[in-house]
């Protein structure tokens, strides 16, 4: 049957390798960060695939993604929420046996409260912000709540944990500034919780070194290809494929403008190919606004004019066509990374990852069982 979207391909030998390779790096086992379906790759078949290569830590944005994560992964996963429990769904987080990451003192309580009142033992992670400003409670509520040793065994921590805001500019002075932070947390925190265990660094943080590895590293971004540090080693195996199928061919035979705006003029003698899939499909990130390209049976191809909402317009002038099968563009593969787009589009390589999401075919390959 013909494809009528892009087809996105995910090498699961690549995502093993990669989080193989962090386990090489760490001396340990890594948890996965499988939010917002495993950044649009599929969190219940990359989660499963990472679970048989031995991890058993697994983080997630929300509640429902957590839940769902309950159904399809091994009973003894642990599962977490970074985004904590929503107001009055603390039950459904106890009886999925899911892990709240608490990021505030009044969170902290009202975890401590309702297990006591359901009289069960049900761990938490405590977050603390030691410089990115987003989630976690501040390091003088964190001083204040060492004076309330009672509040805090309440809540059961079996984490303490914080986000590094600057990892992936290896350089950048903030990271030694919260790895001082986070260290004086980690030896409290041990002092009073000896068999708490305590996280730090994301992908980019792995890397920048052993002190910033504590107990469990969170990578998401370079379990599914994309190099923290990009240019420099380690190169993390590329995962992802997304292939356009070719709607239709045409050869100019007047100088014409190509898509809306009329952006784009193009000569005589060229040719084009319609290929499906668009900025609905996210490719005005994939591929980025201006100056993007894809391949055709290996050779360059540049995008002409606009990016529509469901087709992109390709010059494929002296590209050959598949004598067998579909012709298929290639926009993202081995040889065109979610690194390099990100560097010549100045698109995160997350907003190019997350962005996939839309109509594809997802394809698995080298499925290990
Ligand atoms: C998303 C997220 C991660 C994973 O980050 P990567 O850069 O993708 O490795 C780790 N920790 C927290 C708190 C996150 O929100």
């Amino acid at each position: 049957m013909a494809a009528a979207t892009g087809t996105l391909s995910i090498d699961l030998a690549a995502v093993r390798s990669n989080w193989l390779m962090v386990r090489q790096a760490l001396g340990k086992s890594p948890a996965a960060v499988i939010k917002a379906d495993a950044y649009g790759l599929g969190a219940k078949v990359l989660g499963n695939t990472l679970y048989r290569q031995g991890c058993r830590d697994f983080f997630f944005a929300t509640l429902p993604e957590a839940q769902a994560a309950r159904s399809y992964l091994p009973h003894d996963s642990n599962l977490f929420i970074l985004g904590g429990v929503p107001y009055g769904a603390e039950r459904e987080c106890i009886n999925g046996r899911l892990v709240p990451v608490l990021s505030s003192v009044q969170a902290i309580e009202r975890w401590g409260a309702i297990c006591d009142e359901a009289d069960v033992v049900s761990p938490s992670a405590v977050k603390i912000d030691t410089g990115m400003t987003r989630l976690g409670i501040s390091l003088e509520e964190w001083v204040a709540l060492m004076e309330r040793p009672g509040l805090l065994q309440a809540c059961h921590p079996a984490m303490f944990m914080s986000h590094l805001a600057c990892a992936d500019e290896a350089d950048h002075p903030m990271n030694r500034e919260q790895l001082a932070r986070f260290t004086g947390v980690a030896r409290a925190a041990k002092a009073r919780f000896p068999r708490s265990r305590c996280s730090l660094a994301n992908s980019a943080g792995i890397f920048l070194g052993s002190d910033w590895h504590f107990d469990l590293a969170r990578p998401g971004a370079c379990l599914y290809g994309f190099d923290p540090h990009w240019g420099q080693q380690p190169h993390m195996a590329p995962v992802v494929t997304l292939e356009l199928p070719i709607l239709q061919i045409r050869e100019l035979t007047q100088s014409s403008s190509v898509g809306y705006g009329a952006t784009a003029c193009l000569p005589a003698g060229r040719r084009l190919a319609v290929a499906a899939g668009g900025y609905a499909d996210g490719l005005n990130r994939t591929i980025g606004r201006e100056g993007g390209y894809g391949y055709l049976s290996g050779q360059r191809v540049p995008v002409v004019g606009r990016i529509s909402m469901d087709t992109t317009v390709f010059d494929i002038t002296g590209a050959e066509l598949p004598i067998r099968g579909p012709a298929k563009i290639q926009v993202l593969g081995a040889s065109l990374t979610v690194a390099e787009i990100s560097h010549r589009t100045g698109a995160l390589g997350y907003e190019v990852l997350t962005s996939l999401a839309g109509r594809y075919e997802r394809e698995y390959l080298n499925r290990d069982g």
